[in-house]
């Protein structure tokens, strides 16, 4: 770290006061590769702390009626613009444990906040170490929204750390966690010996399909985008295309074309269509995926080592990477069949329904997949035989918040949607009382 430079320095947020850590990460500008500020690296210690104040709020704020609570939830989202509203109805139950990734920080935060305190909880969030300034950000607006403190907590820290001491404290019996397949895994491991209930919003790798009557103008734009939206960091990114073999070389074609007109740069700069990728480590892994591909015989028709980036002097340092397509590549391949998580597609051609359908559904994941045709009873075909949460036909990321929303296999476990929330975030109580005369 450059010495004499001064850094935005972050604090926990329990039980409705700013609190500072003994310890603190190094967060980078993704665009720069310099240090911009730093995190708190919370343990055990900050993790019970945050407990105990969620417990104090506990029956303050589980006895308001659901009115009251929707007040300050509105409160809230006008402060930030958010869709918070959608949840401001409901009932009551515990301390909830919440675990959220780097990509989205705020969407996927507050899709995990609302819900639960909305249903009369009161949570700890730990959200991503890479992408803590936006939780702290909104920590600033809980106060200002009149939250009772300890209604929500915000532990920064790493995810072996933090995130592992939240998972298994416990008096935390609900733990929502959206993230890696591998971290969820070790989730449902950790909190198995108190029996916690989980929500486990995964991994992906999403296919899209493209019969030979798919409208070509609508959906070219539309999987150049799926592709590399967000630099391809949304975990309903398409990363694998399939293409019916009579428009396939038309399809590519029009599709490279496309992409190369993609220009990547500094965020800042509104001419930009793809920023950086989130960290060192993860451009470095996204690359060796490449590198695996064609050392395997694949063929990189655009992107990465083939063309040259182009970016301003401050930004040399940045984790950039050119949007890259890649075909010639067999279904087994690493890059098929695991989640990059980057601007990276696969494209390749088949022949017939029954032999996409297998081939899309023969990965791990299940969470998104689109279908591109103009024959109807063939998009109701392919989608219920789709092992997938999701799938659009002829479109991508059009989302109603009250859908269900959820991956199937790796992908998940439990889905999110108003009435789900409901479900998992409130208990359902038998009493039995006998009246006896006194
Ligand atoms: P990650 O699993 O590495 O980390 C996610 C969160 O878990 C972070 O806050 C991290 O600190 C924490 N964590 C890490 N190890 C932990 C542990 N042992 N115990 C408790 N917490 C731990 O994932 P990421 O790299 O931050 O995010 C990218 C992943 O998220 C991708 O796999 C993507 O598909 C997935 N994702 C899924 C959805 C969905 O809705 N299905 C949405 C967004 C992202």
């Amino acid at each position: 770290m450059e010495s004499g430079k001064t850094y935005l320095v972050l604090e926990n947020y329990i039980g409705g006061q700013f609190v500072p850590c003994s310890s603190y990460l190094d967060s980078y500008d993704p665009s720069t590769g310099e240090v911009y500020c730093k995190v708190p690296d919370s343990g055990q210690e900050e993790i019970d702390a945050a407990v105990k104040a969620a417990q104090n709020a506990f029956p303050g704020w589980s006895s308001k009626s659901p009115q009251e609570r929707a007040k300050l939830l509105s409160k809230l989202a006008d402060l930030i613009e958010d869709d918070l509203e959608l949840f401001a109805q409901a009932e009551s139950k515990d301390q909830a444990g919440l675990i959220s990734p780097w990509n989205l920080p705020l969407y996927l935060l507050t899709w995990k906040i609302a819900p639960a305190i909305a249903y009369g909880n009161t949570v700890i969030a730990k959200p991503s170490e890479i992408t803590s300034v936006t939780a702290w950000m909104m920590c600033k607006l809980l106060s200002k929204a009149g939250f009772p403190p300890g209604v929500v907590n915000i532990v920064f820290g790493s995810g072996p750390k933090a995130g592992d001491a939240l998972v298994s404290h416990p008096e935390v019996s609900l733990i929502s966690f959206t993230g890696s397949t591998l971290t969820g895994q070790r989730i449902i491991e950790r909190s198995a010996p108190y029996c916690k209930k989980l929500s486990l919003e995964l991994g992906g790798k999403n296919p899209a399909i493209i019969f030979d009557d798919a409208n070509l103008d609508e959906c070219v734009p539309v999987s150049v985008r799926s592709s590399f939206a967000n630099q391809g960091e949304i975990c309903l990114c398409t990363s694998r295309i399939f293409v019916q073999r009579n428009i396939y070389h038309e399809f590519l074609r029009k599709f490279v074309e496309a992409v190369k007109k993609w220009k990547v740069g500094c965020p800042t700069d509104p001419t930009v269509d793809m920023g950086p990728l989130i960290s060192k480590e993860h451009l470095a892994k996204v690359k060796n995926y490449i590198k695996r591909a064609k050392e395997e015989g694949a063929e990189i028709l655009c992107g990465e080592g083939i063309n040259g980036l182009d970016l301003p002097t401050r930004n040399q340092h940045g984790y950039f990477l050119l949007p890259t397509v890649i075909t010639t590549i067999a279904d087994d391949s690493s890059c098929m069949q695991d989640e990059i998580f980057g601007p990276v597609t696969c494209i390749t051609a088949f022949d017939t329904e029954e032999e996409v359908i297998r081939r899309a559904n023969g990965v791990k994941y299940g969470l998104a997949a689109v279908v591109w045709s103009r024959n109807v009873g063939r998009v109701h075909r392919v989608a219920k035989r789709l092992r997938s949460g999701l799938v659009w036909t002829n479109c991508w990321l059009i989302r109603d918040l009250n859908l269900p929303f959820g991956g199937m296999k790796a992908s998940g476990i439990g889905r999110e949607g108003a009435k789900d929330s409901y479900e998992f975030f409130t208990e359902i109580k038998t009493i039995t009382i006998k009246h006896t005369e006194m």
